[in-house]
């Protein structure tokens, strides 16, 4: 494999600098003969799609094949690693595959017959089985357990928690002792004191929390995802749902408070990720808006791109651009700290130090 040369500022430095790339991997050292590709430039980490979901399409479950193309699309939008936050099908197969980004997965979503989407999630007639269901994602997946934490409960018309507390400390535990983290969604304000207390490793969507559970969320260093491009739909998901006015109430209200919730955060030193929730109702590809909604919601521009870059990466225990790390990277034209459009037209991505555009 030709050996490759990068000269550009490099992130999250931001100084001028220059890398290598042999086998696959970054080296901070010269290698001889090797051909300078980018000259000039920004030069980070590729991004990260901290919640997306491949093998979910609009209509439901997809093939591996229409997966792979999800996946691709996401690499185009930038994205060279993806948390899946829970598939209905078995993406294991991608993984092996060169061209697509790097996938951790979470396994299948654990739920309860009726309060989920259906056919996605396992789905346990009885919540004390969770610890148990836990413990079979947690050998499933790649580290991540994720839990549907509340749902609308069509009795009460609203949304309402899945799981009773001592069931999720257990859990809980059990994802732990398996060496695996825990992630919930959570749109609502009820089920999130039980799933912070339980020991949760973060929080999906968390449209409903309260500055002391963000308070809570800080001291524990539990992270977020607030998928704000996702919560834009919740006005469209409350105009369907006629028959449940309290619980369309509700989604309007959580859709009006979710920047001033994602800026309590951020004030509160809750680490917040990029995630798009790209499957159901979202298009895979779209990492780059997401960045750009957290901006608008007050997110400095470096911290945004660091939860879409480097910061991520740790987070998910994969290297930046440090030697020996696989060359998964991106290079633009202009400071993507500033301007995030730029990271839509990239002038390289390297995947696997294959250039891949
Ligand atoms: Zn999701």
């Amino acid at each position: 494999m030709t050996a490759l040369h990068l000269r550009g500022v490099l992130l999250p430095g931001g100084e001028p600098g220059e890398l290598w790339v042999l086998d696959g991997l970054v080296r901070t050292e010269p290698v001889p003969g090797a051909e300078t590709v980018a000259d000039g430039g920004y030069v980070l980490p590729g991004l990260v799609d901290a919640h997306c979901h491949v093998g979910l399409g609009p209509d439901g479950p997809v093939g591996l094949e229409e997966a792979g193309e999800q996946a691709r699309t996401d690499r185009d939008g930038g994205a060279l690693l993806i948390r899946d936050c829970g598939s209905p099908i078995d993406t294991t197969l991608l993984q092996r595959q060169a061209d697509l980004p790097r996938i951790v997965r979470a396994g299948r979503h654990l739920a309860r017959p009726k309060r989920y989407i259906p056919a996605l999630g396992v789905e346990l007639d009885d919540p004390g089985l969770l610890p148990e269901a836990v413990a079979e994602q947690a050998r499933a997946g790649d580290g991540w357990v994720k839990l549907v934490g509340d749902w609308i409960d069509r009795e009460i018309g609203d949304i309402a928690p899945l799981w009773p507390d001592d069931v999720l400390v257990e859990a809980i535990a059990v994802a732990h002792s398996r060496g695996a983290r825990v992630t919930a969604h959570v749109f609502g304000e009820d089920a999130l004191p039980g799933l912070i207390g339980a020991g949760i490793d973060c929080i999906e969507h968390g449209t409903g929390l309260s500055d002391d559970v963000v308070d809570e969320m800080a001291r524990r260093a539990v992270a977020l995802v607030p998928t704000l491009i996702n919560v834009e739909t919740f006005p469209a998901i409350a105009d369907t749902a006629t028959r449940y006015p309290r619980y369309a109430a509700h989604m309007r209200a959580l859709h009006a408070r979710a920047p001033a919730i994602v800026s309590a955060a951020l004030d509160a030193g809750v680490p917040v990720y990029v995630g798009t929730d790209a499957g159901g109702g979202i298009a895979h590809g779209r990492v780059v808006d997401e960045i750009v909604a957290l901006r608008a919601a007050g997110m400095d521009g470096e911290r945004a791109l660091a939860a879409a870059s480097w910061a991520a990466r740790e987070w998910l225990d994969v290297p930046g651009l440090v030697d020996g790390a696989p060359a998964d990277l991106l290079v633009v034209d202009g400071d993507p700290r500033s301007d995030p459009d730029v990271l839509r037209t990239p002038s390289m991505v390297l995947l696997r130090g294959v250039v891949v555009r």
